[in-house]
């Protein structure tokens, strides 16, 4: 069975936590490949993007290209409207029905999974792969725990270790908003081109 990962995000930018984590949960969970889904609208978040979904693909696509195993899908950018992960992945069962696949998210994410659209088919159908990330105030998660969450979902959650980097899109655009620098905590190819469309300027 292709064991194959997803790594959605708004990635508004990519940044070298989405990279890592991809990384781990393929050595981790023997995956073949790692798609990188950037979402037209995210489901849980109140805020539009900070850069045009053209921009966000692009530097997604920059920072995949630097490994074999990596694709971009411009599935949800294409559909448009609310991106919600059912949806995603019901597109991808029928493309590769025999995939086996497996979505990677932090552990932000693994609190709020009681609140996805159609959780309940959504956990029957794949695995989730739920890597360590610090909280807001930059805490360390503690490794390996898993917050409290239904039985039935927690069975479907494999956790991977991963170091924990206190490093978010969020960040990134505070820095480039005040002129500070973002290297290295984005792959150089992202960063000549946030450069060159002078993307995140404004956005304080
Ligand atoms: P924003 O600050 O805009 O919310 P973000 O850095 O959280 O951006 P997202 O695009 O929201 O990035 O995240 C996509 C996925 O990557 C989510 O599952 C998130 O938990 C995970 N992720 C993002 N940053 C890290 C990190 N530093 N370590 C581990 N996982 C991360
Ligand atoms: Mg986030």
């Amino acid at each position: 069975m292709r064991k194959i990962g997803l790594m959605g995000g708004t990635f508004d930018p990519i940044h070298i936590g989405h990279l890592v984590a991809a990384e781990r949960s393929m050595e981790a969970c023997g995956l073949e490949e790692v798609w990188f889904i950037p979402n037209a609208g995210p489901p849980l978040k109140d805020r539009a993007p900070g850069a045009p979904a053209s921009d966000r693909l692009r530097m997604t696509e920059l920072a995949a290209g630097e490994h074999p195993g990596f694709r971009v899908l411009d599935t949800e950018l294409r559909r448009g409207g609310i991106s919600y992960t059912y949806d995603t992945v019901q597109e991808l069962r029928s493309l590769e029905p025999e995939a086996e696949f497996h979505l990677i998210i932090g552990t932000d994410r693994v609190r709020d999974l009681p609140l996805w659209h159609r959780i309940g088919e959504l956990a029957a159908q794949i695995r989730f792969i739920g890597v360590d990330r610090p909280d807001e105030a930059g805490r360390p998660a503690e490794p390996g725990s898993m917050p409290d969450l239904p039985e039935e979902l927690r069975e479907r959650v494999i956790r991977v270790p991963m170091p924990q980097l206190d490093i978010s899109s969020t960040a990134i655009r505070t820095r480039l908003a005040t002129g500070l620098s973002v290297r290295y905590l984005v792959p150089d190819a992202v960063r000549d081109y946030l450069t060159e469309k002078e993307l995140y300027r404004h956005d304080g």
